[in-house]
């Protein structure tokens, strides 16, 4: 490789390419923001001699992680609950719904941008380096400036009579004409499958398909929408529709998945959230689809809606990603407590090499970042998180050494474009 100038060499025990075998004692070399190349560290060194060696000793380099499903404007979502006096578990789902929208109702814009900016600063401590982040809050769609983060924001659109659907859809459309950052791309989110009605969906996926905006739906999260979209009953009819003031809509005898096909919206490009009720002819359809759902265990293990069908899935080679949700259903913004509690969530199911399989690139190809970031190859941006654990695992250990709770406070480094860009709290 002769001579390297400005070239660097980051080594650690261990590297996670992702695209083979963790490598013991690897190198990573860097130019210009992107990878020119990783191996094992002695072949790399003496043929890059002049690069700046970077050396961070025992630790495990492996590429950042994607947040697939997110709320960062709810990530101080548990001062709020405290102020408000409602931090007992909700009941029911619709009663966390409500919860959930009455506490966002009572905040003041700055509150939200505050909150948004601190989630972007959990993610990046968290090591990770691209997001499939919701906003519904549009006013905020500037707090995005500046970050460094890379994925999509995708702007959320409900409602059910025209006074509130319309304003809201045209404000996303208008926003969404320009970039919320540097490296975030500008997506819309059909909130779900009973928070706007089948004309509006329609509506909103030809507008998205016809402009080539990608898109991001909440789907068979739980029972209680399978109720509704398939027989006009249940929780949603008796206790989330006369709260908010919408008419029940009618039975289909669909399932979300087929309704959600029939109004346009299984696609390629919409990031399928939550999927826990899905049958199987719906884990067909969406596998013919080529739609990727977003896994969110924690988030539903809190709300107590389900598991997702997660042998199905991988049977069906349906893409998946992982998601935290928002701290409203979660404890914290880091994937890698995702990993570790679906290890333990899912026995036997998921293992350690899927997990970070679906972390790293299956994610970050969701958010239409395959082949730039989720793993560690020759030309692809020089973007890695390094972890320094007190004790390292032996060669053998290490997957699963990496799918066990304790992780995130190991980060040491993030790198996006062959920058740090760790904010230490
Ligand atoms: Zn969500």
């Amino acid at each position: 490789m002769g001579s390297m100038k400005n070239a660097r060499l980051f080594t650690a025990r261990y590297l996670l390419p992702m695209v083979a075998e963790p490598i013991e004692d690897g190198a990573l070399l860097v130019e210009g923001g992107r990878i020119a190349a990783f191996g094992a560290r002695r072949e790399l060194q003496s043929a890059s001699s002049g690069a700046e060696l970077v050396d961070f000793g025992e630790a495990i380099l492996l590429p950042p992680f994607a947040n697939a499903h997110t709320h960062l404007e709810l990530t101080n979502f548990r001062v709020w609950s405290e102020r408000a006096g409602e931090t007992s578990p909700p009941e029911s789902f619709v009663d966390w719904i409500l919860r959930l929208v009455h506490i966002k109702r009572g905040l003041a814009p700055a509150e939200l941008a505050a909150s948004l900016q601190a989630g972007i600063v959990q993610s990046l401590q968290a090591g990770t380096g691209a997001v499939g982040d919701i906003l519904s809050r549009h006013e905020s769609y500037g707090a995005y400036r500046g970050s460094p983060l890379r994925g999509r924001v995708y702007l959320e659109i409900l409602g059910r009579t025209p006074e509130i659907f319309r304003p809201r859809f045209q404000r996303a459309l208008d926003l969404a004409a320009r970039q919320p950052a540097q490296h975030l791309t500008a997506g819309l989110s059909p909130h779900s499958t009973y928070s706007l009605t089948s004309a509006f969906l329609e509506e909103v996926y030809a507008v998205a398909c016809d402009r080539g905006f990608p898109v991001s739906t909440h789907l068979a999260e739980s029972q209680e929408e399978v109720l509704l979209v398939s027989e006009g009953r249940g929780a949603f009819a008796e206790k989330l529709f006369p709260a908010a003031g919408w008419k029940i809509p009618s039975a289909t005898r669909s399932s979300p998945v087929v309704y959600l096909a029939e109004r346009g919206g299984l696609i390629p490009s919409n990031l399928l959230v939550h999927g826990v009720h899905v049958d199987p002819e719906g884990i067909e359809r969406i596998a013919r689809s080529r739609a990727t759902v977003v896994l969110c265990p924690r988030s539903n293990a809190r709300l107590g809606v389900g598991k997702a069908p997660i042998q199905r899935y991988l049977r069906a080679g349906v893409p998946l990603a992982l998601g935290t949700d928002s701290m409203a259903s979660s404890d914290s913004l880091s994937i890698w407590d995702e990993i570790a509690f679906a290890r333990r969530y899912f026995p036997g199911e998921l293992s350690p090499r899927d997990l970070l399989n679906m972390a790293t690139f299956a994610g970050a190809h969701a958010l239409g970042m395959g082949g730039e970031m989720g793993f560690l190859t020759r030309g692809a941006g020089a973007h890695f998180q390094v972890l320094t654990p007190a004790a390292l695992p032996t060669r053998f250990e290490l997957e699963e050494f990496l799918c066990t709770s304790g992780r995130t406070e190991e980060i040491s480094a993030l790198f996006l474009d062959g920058r740090d860009v760790l904010q230490r709290a």
